[in-house]
């Protein structure tokens, strides 16, 4: 064994010298010897001295890392993240006598291994135990175990103990060790050392040494290995004098320079929120990549002068760039960090970790990005020394529990494979131990063995899913590729995405086509209804309530009218009017007239109507008398002159001379790709914009929303929102186009939780449509809460909903199913829902939005219209058939937020939403994207009304709610 063990110690010493990455394959294949050169030039730096014995009379300094080891232990308890396990299967006749004067030997042997930790004010100190101590092996012997089930239970359960029974760094020992003879011939061999003094190169040498040891002891021979000239402990002194004055300088300045306004936590898309304080759970994912894949990152890597280590790193950084959004990514490396020769063959604390920043902003090449990728890694070993310790408290980045500081993505470069320990007589396998801790939130080790790259991903339980971190393996192999097959191409256009994610993202998830045979518009969906059941009621606001037949016989007298007045395909009629039973008449005649109603709430400053009135340029006004005389001396500059001015509550004027029969097809034919309606946007940057909504798009919304409704026949909606915005369209339209009915509730009720509440008990109310923020106030304002829920629906919409108001719901009244709807007034009412109270695994911390209704398609794409990964935040972009026609009078922007779909037929919308695909499918919203914040209502003190008015920008409704002694209102500001 002797042969191969100098073979990878040589290895391992180029490697220390020239940075971790630069292995002996890499030297001998290296095509530019002048690179080399440069290399080695670059390589040389201030040296550690000889290393020479200190007293042991005296207390013995800690090395800076185990200083640091030592202190997280005193704050955070010991964890488990710092134990180094080795299992080795060992079939064949076991000498155990050799065994045991083998590890009594390498204890004898290392000081390290004897070492415990003993404070003095506060002040550590190491405390080495005689050499004659002795390993304490613990021995089990599972023979005895008929069951072959049961045998392997009893070994799970002593290899579980094994790897979690904490050390007591105090007391010692911080290493042990279980011999388990699972046959007469077998044997499991399982050692653990704490990492306060040991690391992954200690366990190479431990391995090695275990075979020379065992090979001489069980052949009755002499240890064979020479005698370490010194011991940790002296290299802990030696340390601690050398770093310090210029040395210590040096490097502390390069450190501070290069880590200086580094993103503090890289903001990756996790599968559940970050726990306050980190949790030490972790599991791993097996990597492989081919021997084909493999040689093409080598001879990548070679044509720029980078190792193998530097190649994948870069790709790495790459994908982490790409996952998190961010331009710039610290990653964490290991250094093995034994600058000297004597410091080589023995156990204990010595590797380092190295920051490394890397900075992909402005989208490199590939060949760019591995000349930085190299640069940044040569610069960082250049620097190695100064423990990680003293690097995070010269960066003093703000502490916190719930995660590492400056990196917490770690990418350990293993270099070549560990040989196994050669034991005579016995043949050896390696025990694959479950990764159980996360020292990181992911941790990628990688080796080369037989020609192809492996390894693993490592990730902390807390924060993700095994089907997430398979999917980050197959990121890293895509981008791997296509930095081999394109390296001019810029590092954010290379594909990372796997064909069957993408198929998913696309297709799958997509899927939503249902075709509606009849293909009716809204109207004649109300009108099949009327004919069905014209005696039912239709619609109720307070005392007043009509029946089908009548509402529509009413809404085709107004319908002719409007036909007379000259009203045409796309053109518009305002309809000015209070929340009442005339508006749904005004509504559906405008519909059946063919034109295209614009609500206007009388509620809305007179400013801003002026503003729509003018720039709807209506062909008719439907108004009322009141109102009119109160809000039309302003208005009627704009409106007035060829607009004819129609009171819907006046004897005659509203039509009720007309035709009662059926407007259709009787009055017009009303084509799907006329407009409906248009409504205008909050307009909170900038004017209101009027969005243009075909009859198509709308009957899609109103077929697809009622699928996903699913309320019986006759069932009772309420609409408590101004009908100035689509929000109530989703009762409105679903109540009359499924023979149900619709409650239109006064603005006063809508605003006094014991008013609603009493109203939507009294009337059974089954169904309610309402913002978030507007439930809690009315929940609030109630004794009796439960009163407000329906009873059958609460969708919630226009806005985010958190988990704990559905909980609220939940519990207020169980029977009632939580509907989350989203969707721009630019994509119909709404695109996207989901049934929040069965949602059992709640992954993500806000409510989800769902997935998309009936031939909608949602997508979440960055800026050069990529499709973003499953949980990379993007933009939310809407297709299908409810995209609008877009802008009325606004060529411009339409031609901005509308684009042509570049996967498929149509157009698409572009919310502004930023937004990410979870795992199941469905979507999470994250914010707006331009910032602009939605002012749906929100709770203040009374007094605090116009305080708080003043501070808003931009047009909203203000929800002023009644109390005891005041009545409710809504402002617009
Ligand atoms: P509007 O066009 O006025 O209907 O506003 C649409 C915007 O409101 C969306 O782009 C979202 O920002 C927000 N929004 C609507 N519904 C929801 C919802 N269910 N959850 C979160 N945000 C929503
Ligand atoms: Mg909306």
């Amino acid at each position: 064994g002797g042969h191969s063990l100098i073979a990878v110690r040589v290895a391992s010493r180029v490697q220390q010298r020239l940075g971790m990455a630069l292995d002996l394959a890499d030297l001998f294949h290296k095509p530019e010897l002048g690179a080399l050169a440069e290399l080695l030039r670059s390589a040389t730096r201030s040296e550690l001295p000889a290393i020479a014995p200190v007293a042991r009379d005296r207390p013995l300094a800690l090395s800076f890392a185990q200083q640091r080891l030592w202190f997280l232990s005193q704050m955070e308890g010991v964890s488990e993240a710092y134990h180094i396990p080795k299992g080795l299967r060992l079939k064949g006749e076991l000498n155990a006598q050799a065994l045991q004067r083998t590890l009594d030997r390498l204890l004898e042997r290392h000081e390290a291994l004897r070492t415990r930790f003993i404070a003095v004010d506060g002040e550590p100190a190491q405390h080495i135990a005689p050499a004659d101590i002795g390993f304490a092996l613990q021995h089990h012997d599972l023979r005895a175990h008929a069951d072959p089930g049961e045998g392997n239970k009893a070994l799970q359960r002593l290899t579980e103990l094994e790897a979690g029974e904490a050390f007591n760094l105090e007391t010692g020992p911080l290493i042990r060790g279980r011999l388990i003879r699972t046959a007469d011939t077998e044997h499991l061999l399982l050692i653990t050392m704490h990492h306060i003094v040991s690391d992954g190169w200690s366990m190479e040498v431990l391995t090695s040494e275990l075979s020379a040891l065992y090979g001489a002891f069980s052949q009755g021979q002499q240890d064979p290995l020479p005698a370490l000239s010194v011991q940790y402990a002296d290299f802990a002194a030696c340390q601690r004098r050398w770093l310090s004055g210029d040395v210590l300088q040096t490097q502390s300045r390069y450190w501070q320079r290069t880590l200086a306004g580094a993103p503090e936590l890289i903001e990756l898309p996790t599968d559940r929120p970050r726990p306050q304080r980190q949790d030490h759970a972790g599991a791993s994912v097996e990597i492989e990549f081919d021997a084909a894949m493999s040689a093409g990152l080598k001879a990548l890597g070679q044509r720029h002068g980078a190792t193998l280590f530097m190649t994948l790193l870069a790709a790495w950084a790459i994908v982490l760039k790409r996952l998190s959004g961010q331009g710039e990514v610290v990653i964490g490396t290991p250094v093995a960090n034994r600058a000297r020769a004597e410091l080589e063959p023995m156990i204990g604390f010595f590797v380092n970790t190295l920051a490394l920043r890397l900075n992909g902003e402005g989208s490199p090449s590939v060949a760019q990005w591995l000349q930085h990728t190299k640069a940044q890694a040569l610069a960082a070993q250049q620097h190695q020394d100064l423990p990680f310790e003293q690097v995070v408290e010269l960066m003093r980045p703000v502490r916190s529990l719930a995660h590492g500081p400056l990196f917490q993505v770690m990418f350990a470069w293993e270099g070549q494979d560990t040989p196994l320990p050669r034991m005579p007589g016995l043949q050896i396998e390696a025990q694959e131990l479950p990764q159980t801790m996360a020292k990181f939130d992911l941790t990628l080790t990688l080796r080369e063995r037989g020609g192809c790259i492996q390894g693993s991903l490592g990730y902390a339980t807390a924060l993700y899913e095994r089907e997430t971190i398979k999917r980050h393996v197959e990121y890293l192999r895509c981008i791997a590729r296509a930095m081999v097959d394109n390296e001019v191409q810029e590092i954010d256009r290379l594909d990372i995405l796997p064909a069957a994610e993408r198929h998913k993202l696309l297709v799958e998830w997509n899927d939503t086509a249902v075709e509606y045979p009849d293909n009716k518009c809204v109207h004649e969906l109300f009108e099949a209804q009327a004919a069905l059941q014209p005696n039912a009621i239709a619609v109720k606001q307070g005392e007043r309530q009509m029946s089908y037949g009548e509402l529509n016989a009413k809404a085709n007298q107004l319908a002719h009218r409007l036909r007379k007045l000259g009203v045409k395909p796309d053109e518009r009629v305002a309809i000015l009017v209070e929340r009442s039973v005339e508006m749904v008449v005004a509504l559906l005649a405008t519909l059946k007239a063919g034109g295209a109603y614009v609500p206007l709430d009388p509620a809305y400053p007179a400013q801003r109507l002026a503003y729509m009135l003018e720039d709807c340029a209506p062909k008719a006004v439907v108004t009322e008398a009141e109102l009119w005389v109160t809000l039309g001396a302003d208005l009627v500059k704009q409106a007035d002159g060829a607009c004819p001015v129609i009171d819907v509550k006046a004897q005659g004027s509203g039509g009720d001379g007309e035709s009662i029969a059926d407007a259709t097809p009787a009055l017009v034919e009303v084509n799907p790709h006329q407009l409906a309606y248009v409504i205008y946007t909050s307009g909170s940057t900038g004017q209101p914009k009027g969005v243009m909504v075909e009859h198509d798009q709308l009957s899609n919304y109103v077929n697809a929303v009622s699928a996903v409704l699913d309320v019986p026949h006759g069932a009772r909606y309420a609409m408590v929102s101004t009908f100035a915005a689509d929000l109530g369209h989703t009762a409105l339209f679903p109540a009359l186009c499924n023979g149900g009915v619709l409650h239109i509730v006064s603005r006063q009720c809508a605003m006094s939780g014991p008013l609603l509440a009493d109203y939507i008990e009294r009337e059974g109310i089954d169904l309610l449509k309402i913002v978030p923020s507007h439930l809690e106030a009315l929940l609030q304002s109630t004794d009796r809460p439960e009163r407000l829920i329906p009873a059958k629906r609460l969708v919630l919409g226009g806005e985010p909903t958190s988990w704990s108001l559905v909980d609220r719901v939940r519990a207020l009244k169980p029977g009632c199913t939580v509907i989350n709807h989203y969707g721009p007034t630019e994509t119909t009412v709404g695109v996207s829902t989901v049934r929040l109270s069965d949602v059992e695994d709640r992954l993500s911390e806000t409510p989800a939005i769902g997935k998309p209704l009936a031939n909608v398609s949602l997508v979440v794409l960055g800026e050069q219209l990529d499709l973003k990964p499953i949980s990379v935040a993007g933009e939310l972009y809407v297709g299908g058939r409810q995209v609008s026609r877009g802008y009325l009078n606004s060529n411009q922007v339409t031609a901005q937020r509308f684009i042509n779909n570049p996967f498929g037929e149509g157009r698409m919308y572009r919310t502004g939403d930023r937004a990410r695909v979870l795992p199941d499918g469905s979507l999470q919203l994250l914010g707006r994207l331009d910032h602009q914040v939605k002012l749906r209502g929100f709770r203040i003190e009374l007094g605090e009304v116009e305080a708080k008015l003043g501070e808003c920008e931009g047009v909203g409704e203000v929800v002023v709610l009644a109390r005891e002694d005041t009545p409710g209102e809504k402002r617009l500001v």
